[in-house]
C-alpha cells in the first residue's frame, strides 16, 4: 500500500492570530468552516472556537492541566494527527499566532513527514509583533529599531547550557535593535537581570502587553529596571509579550490615534501617579 494511501487526510498547521477571530487569515477561516478535525490548544480565544460549526469535530489538545489533571503530551499529539489523517479527512491543527513560532509547528511538521502524512503550513499573525502593534507600538521604525530579535525568556538566563546568549542581546538592543521576548512573564526578574548584568543601560524601555487583542488588554510600561516591580504591581500573568527597546517610546507619539488602547493602559505617568500618592 502506498504511503497516500494510508494516509489519505491532509493536516494542516494553521496560525489562529493573537486573540482577537477578527485577525485569522482569510484561508484559515475557510479550512476551519469546512475542516473534518479542529486538534486546538488552550491559547485559543474562546469566540473563536465558538465559531466553528458544530458540526465539525473539536479536540482539545491543549497542555495545560485539565479537570482531571491530565496532559496531552506532544508524541500524544503527533500520533492523534497521524491517526486522523488515516481517514480522507481535512484536520486543521490550531495553534495561537503563527505555527512556527515557539509553537512546535515544526516538529509536528517533521512527525507528519515522516509519517507520509499530507500536510500544509497556513501561517498566522504572531503575537511578537502583534502584541506591541495593537499596544501603539511598531517593533521596526527607521528613526529607532532596524532589527528585531524574537525569543524565548522561559529558559533560565543564568544556566551555562542556556541557548541564549543575553550579553548578545543585551548588545543588540544597545546597537538600536528590538527585543520581543515571548512566555516571559516567570522569568521576567532574571531575564531584565541578565540585560542589565550585560551592560544595557538600565533605563532602557520595556513594554508588557498582557492578552492581546482580547478584552482585557492590558499594556504596563517601564524600563529594565523598573518594569518587574511595575508588572508585579499589576499582577500581570501570561500571556505577555514583553518588548525591549526604544521602539517603546514611539507608542507616546501615537497612542492618541490608537483605538485599541481603549482597553485597559498602565502608563508611565499612572505609575508616577502611584508612586506620588
Ligand atoms: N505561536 C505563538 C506563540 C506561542 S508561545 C505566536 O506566534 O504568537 C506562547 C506565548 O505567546 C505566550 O507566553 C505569550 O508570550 C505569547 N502570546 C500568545 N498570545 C498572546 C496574547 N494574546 N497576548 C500576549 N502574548 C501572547
Amino acid at each position: 500500500m502506498s504511503e497516500t494511501e494510508a494516509f489519505p487526510g491532509t493536516v494542516y498547521l494553521v496560525g489562529a492570530g493573537p486573540g482577537d477571530p477578527e485577525l485569522l487569515t482569510v484561508r484559515a477561516r475557510r479550512l476551519l468552516d469546512s475542516a473534518d478535525v479542529v486538534a486546538h490548544d488552550s491559547l485559543v480565544h474562546e469566540e473563536l472556537l465558538d465559531s466553528i460549526p458544530a458540526t465539525i469535530r473539536l479536540v482539545d489538545v491543549g497542555k495545560r492541566p485539565g479537570p482531571d489533571g491530565q496532559r496531552t503530551t506532544q508524541e500524544e499529539i503527533h500520533e492523534l494527527l497521524v491517526k486522523t489523517a488515516s481517514e480522507p479527512a481535512s484536520v486543521v491543527r490550531l495553534k495561537c499566532g503563527d505555527p512556527t513560532v515557539f509553537a512546535r509547528g515544526g516538529e509536528e511538521a517533521e512527525a507528519l513527514a515522516e509519517a507520509g502524512v499530507d500536510c500544509e503550513i497556513v501561517p498566522g499573525v504572531t503575537s511578537a509583533i502583534a502584541a506591541p502593534g495593537v499596544a501603539g507600538i511598531p517593533v521596526t521604525h527607521r528613526e529607532h529599531a532596524s532589527a528585531l530579535t524574537v525569543v524565548t525568556g522561559h529558559e533560565d538566563p543564568t544556566k551555562p547550557e542556556s541557548a541564549l546568549d543575553w550579553a548578545a542581546l543585551a548588545d543588540t538592543v544597545a546597537a538600536g535593535g528590538t527585543l520581543s521576548i515571548l512566555m516571559g512573564v516567570g522569568r521576567l526578574p532574571d531575564n531584565m537581570a541578565a540585560l542589565e548584568s550585560a551592560g544595557l543601560d538600565p533605563e532602557t524601555s520595556v513594554a508588557m502587553i498582557e492578552r492581546a487583542t482580547y478584552e482585557d488588554q492590558t499594556v504596563v510600561t517601564g524600563t529594565v529596571a523598573t518594569i518587574t516591580d511595575r508588572a508585579e504591581r499589576a499582577d500581570l500573568s501570561p500571556p505577555a509579550v514583553t518588548l525591549v527597546g526604544d521602539v517603546v517610546d514611539v507608542r507616546e507619539a501615537i497612542d492618541a490615534c490608537m483605538q485599541s488602547l481603549d482597553r485597559q493602559l498602565i502608563t508611565t505617568d499612572q505609575y508616577s501617579q502611584i508612586e506620588g500618592d
